[in-house]
């Protein structure tokens, strides 16, 4: 992508500004998708030096890319974030965050969820969470996002279906949701084998490098994304699965993107293409399913809110998704959240980094689902799904958090 001809793209007449979470927070025009490209402007002029006030307004952004969809010009305000973020990056020294490193090495975050599985089981959570201890440590905000962790074995390289073979795909498992959204990740895979679905996992898959990018780190992301094609590609072009899906739809974005990655060499764009072309969000694969009309889920008679995720809604627009996959609940009635197009302040590492606006991003979400009075919410991103639980957890409001499919293999009796 050539920045200046992205920033050129942008006329200044603010369509952007009232879909921006930032900006209706603050009311800052510094704050906008506007105000924003106007600082880059004069980053670019030697007008103002990195770091200061220019950093604070692009840190402040959760890169939901809500304006790009309200944009009359096209001005791909996503990209314009990640190239402006790897130059400020480069210009800064110290360590990648312990995150971050740990994203890339998936076998020792596997360890790590293991032993956090153990401090939940053993009680240990319990009374640290009773005492000061977390406080004392700097951990309460990591501990108070953790969900109660499933158990973690290694994937198997393939599952047969139990229907009739229709075909295979790839499951594409991340490495948050590998570690904290295991029950979705599995809620699928054996929605996928009851749909007559075999379901390949490649063990050389790894983290997507979505939290890399949007942290300036773009030369890891790009590492990141030729494991992923190595891994992938030749199942594709073999014919051996005909999509790769995933539960997370930040990291489905992410792998959808890889074509569009300035960072990656120019001899692996192609492969990257065929990537992405066969990438989807897992309700969007199952929604469009023949065998989905077969099926006789239980009855729900409640109403359930819908979350959309900003990657779900402004990258891969699969929004609706969801609602399709779980019309067929008899019953069932689902609710948008009121504020469901704006960013809830998940945004990948976004809730660690900047608590604060993340906690206010939340609140709207939360008014609004208190508003629905549903027992259930369900989203299809594990970022934002952490974030929403925790906040939940926060009030005592007591809101269960699903994805969408594990509602759906719930009430067909897939699950122990
Ligand atoms: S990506 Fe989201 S937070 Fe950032 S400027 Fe655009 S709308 Fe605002
Ligand atoms: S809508 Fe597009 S052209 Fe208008 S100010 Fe926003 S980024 Fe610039």
């Amino acid at each position: 992508m050539n920045l200046n001809s992205q920033l050129d793209r942008c006329v200044r007449c603010g369509m952007c500004s009232q879909h921006c979470p930032t900006y209706t927070l603050t009311g800052d025009e510094n704050e906008s998708p506007r105000g924003r490209i106007a600082l880059i402007r004069a980053l670019d002029a030697g007008q103002i030096p990195p770091g200061g006030k220019l950093t604070k307004h692009l840190d402040h952004c959760t890169s939901c890319r809500a304006c790009e969809d309200y944009c009359p010009s096209g001005v791909r305000f996503g990209s314009i974030m990640d190239a402006t973020r790897t130059r400020l990056a480069s210009e800064q020294t110290g360590p990648p965050s312990a995150l971050l490193s740990l994203a890339t090495r998936p076998r020792q975050l596997l360890r790590v969820g293991r032993w956090l599985r153990r401090y939940q089981r053993w009680g240990v959570q319990r009374l640290a969470r009773a005492s000061t201890l977390l406080k004392r440590l700097g951990l309460a905000q990591q501990d108070a996002l953790l969900p109660e962790l499933a158990e973690l074995p290694p994937w198997q390289e393939y599952y047969p279906p139990t229907g009739e073979h229709c075909g295979d795909v790839a499951l594409f498992t991340g490495c948050v949701s590998n570690v904290f959204d295991r029950r979705s990740l599995e809620a699928s895979r054996r929605l996928l084998n009851h749909f007559g679905y075999g379901v390949r996992v490649p063990a050389a898959q790894t983290c997507c490098g979505a939290m890399h990018l949007h942290s300036g780190r773009a030369d890891t992301a790009a590492e990141l994304a030729q494991h992923n094609v190595a891994a992938f590609v030749p199942l594709i072009d073999s014919g051996s699965v005909q999509a790769i899906v995933h539960t997370a739809s930040g990291c489905t974005a992410m792998l959808a993107d890889y074509p569009h990655l300035s960072s990656l060499p120019a001899d692996k764009h192609a492969d990257a293409q065929r990537l992405a072309d066969s990438t989807t969000d897992i309700s969007q694969f199952l929604a469009a399913c023949p065998q989905l009309t077969q099926q006789r889920p239980s009855p729900l008679p409640k109403t359930v809110a819908v979350h959309e995720p900003c990657s779900l809604r402004n990258v891969l627009h699969q929004q609706q998704a969801p609602y399709a996959l779980l019309a067929h609940i008899p019953e069932l009635q689902l609710r948008p959240l009121p504020t469901t197009t704006r960013c809830c302040g998940g945004a990948g590492s976004y809730l660690l980094t900047q608590p604060e606006f993340a906690q206010r991003m939340r609140q709207d979400q939360l008014d609004a689902l208190r508003s629905l009075n549903a027992d259930t919410l369900l989203t299809s991103n594990i970022g934002c799904a952490l974030h929403l639980q925790a906040g939940l957890r926060e009030q005592g409001q007591a809101v269960e958090v699903l994805h969408p499919v594990t509602l759906l293999a719930r009430q067909l009796g897939l699950l122990d």
